[in-house]
């Protein structure tokens, strides 16, 4: 759902690229661009503000870092702000000591509540959990059916008030249902409560009778994000009349612009917990402030990655290879140096899994593949290389293959291996600097 401002903030920030000191004009310049797409994401106005103003404070005040050039440095400003805006850490339920632990639901009809309910007692009994589901929504009709169906899908019990008995009272359903699983050991109660389509006195004054008598855990305020502006004004109602002690963000998975999600943590000071994005089970998942923010930015962990090399690589040798690598000149011994340095950094899988794409199918394949052992392996072959070799690859030829095979213990194919893949990673890495600016002017130490 944040193409469009992931794309925008990517093109005001791809814009410092190759920049090699950013003047006070530069920044403004990116900071209006910044501004421009978050307004347009419908991020509600103080919000905006207030992250413009933290961004170029902090660009312009931004300490010459030996690792990073200008722009990689706002691109990290942006994104720590980002996080900072989302909440900052993740936010795990807080259950009760004794169970069981109650989490009650609140918001406007449609904002996916009961769907909602389903998706977390079923990420709930994955944990191992015993759910129990309590239908206390009695406006909306079907709505007990409903919940009793979702919790069917999801493998938990439903508690409902007996049918035929007129509309019964929520704060009464809610009691009993945590007096039944009480009763029953489910360690966990979810309590749906009905939602109107618009903020309404007795909606407030229902939901808060329930939340008195029930004294959830967790109180979560469940928000379409599709309402784009109207999440705040609703976000800060129902903070004000009921209370929440969290946030969960469902529709994710919709075209809209996804304001509500940068700007209801922000406005309500709440954070949010898990993010909906689909109408299956599944669709739906704890959410982390740091991966939303790489997200939005389009940039995978290249941020930590980013980070944990200016902890590990020695400065002028990161700049001279970044530097061959955005020419395409990387060498073999470049690309030994560059693997030992990265072994500091952890293990590979974790390191590779960092960069953007590490998503996709390929990637993930390519990381299976992918262990400490060959690494040594690999080492193991590019020092059986006479200089020469290690520093122009392509005179590599059968011959040579044969005695750096026998050389360093391994078959022909494991070194035709290396250096097609050599090749590879050397035209990969050439698109990927391209795309992210590395290997532009390195910031002049002034
Ligand atoms: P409630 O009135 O708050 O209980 O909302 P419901 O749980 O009934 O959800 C309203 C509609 O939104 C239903 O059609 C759900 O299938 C759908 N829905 C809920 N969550 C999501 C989501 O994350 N993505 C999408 N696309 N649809 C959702």
């Amino acid at each position: 759902m944040f193409d469009t401002l992931s794309d925008r903030l990517s093109g005001a920030l791809r814009d410092l690229r190759g920049k090699g000191r950013l003047s006070d004009a530069d920044i403004d310049t990116t900071a209006r661009e910044i501004r421009i797409a978050l307004l347009e994401a419908d991020v509600a106005l103080p919000v905006v503000r207030s992250f413009i103003a933290r961004v170029k404070e902090r660009a312009k005040g931004a300490e010459v870092s030996q690792a990073l050039n200008p722009a990689q440095q706002v691109v990290k400003i942006v994104n720590e702000e980002l996080v900072g805006i989302l909440g900052g850490e993740t936010r795990r339920l807080a259950l009760a000591k004794e169970p069981p632990s109650v989490i009650m639901l609140a918001g406007l009809q449609g904002s996916g509540k009961t769907t909602l309910a389903g998706k977390l007692a079923k990420f709930l009994g994955g944990q191992g959990h015993t759910p129990l589901l309590v239908a206390c929504d009695l406006q909306r009709p079907n709505a007990v059916n409903q919940l009793q169906i979702v919790g069917e899908r999801a493998g938990v019990p439903t508690f409902a008030p007996e049918p035929g008995n007129g509309v019964g009272d929520p704060v009464d359903v809610a009691r009993r249902g945590i007096a039944y699983a009480r009763e029953k050991q489910y360690d966990i109660v979810i309590v749906d409560t009905a939602g109107r389509l618009g903020v309404d006195a007795e909606l407030m004054r229902q939901a808060s009778d329930i939340k008195a008598a029930v004294q959830p855990d967790e109180t979560l305020f469940v928000v379409d994000a599709m309402i784009g502006q109207d999440a705040v004004a609703t976000a800060e109602a129902f903070r004000d009349g009921v209370g929440f002690s969290g946030v969960v963000l469902t529709k994710l998975d919709g075209d809209a612009r996804g304001g509500a999600a940068l700007s209801v943590r922000e406005v309500t000071g709440q954070p949010i917990l898990f993010a909906s994005n689909g109408e299956k089970l599944e669709d739906f998942d704890v959410f982390h402030p740091d991966r939303m923010a790489s997200r939005i930015l389009g940039m995978g962990d290249l941020l930590t990655l980013i980070e944990q090399a200016e902890q590990v690589f020695d400065h002028e040798q990161s700049q001279k290879a970044a530097q061959k690598i955005s020419t395409g000149e990387l060498t073999l011994e470049d690309f030994l140096e560059q693997m030992l340095a990265i072994r500091k950094m952890g293990p590979i899988g974790n390191i590779l899994g960092m960069l953007p794409g590490a998503n996709s199918a390929q990637m993930k394949e390519a990381l299976a593949q992918v262990d400490d052992k060959q690494l040594d392996k690999l080492q193991a072959i590019i020092r059986g290389m006479t200089p020469a070799e290690r520093d122009d690859p392509k005179i590599i030829n059968g011959s040579r293959r044969l005695r750096i095979a026998n050389g360093s213990g391994v078959t022909v194919s494991d070194v035709n291996d290396l250096v097609n893949r050599f090749f590879e990673a050397r035209k990969q890495m050439k698109q990927m600097a391209g795309q992210f600016g590395f290997g532009g002017a390195g910031r002049s130490a002034t």
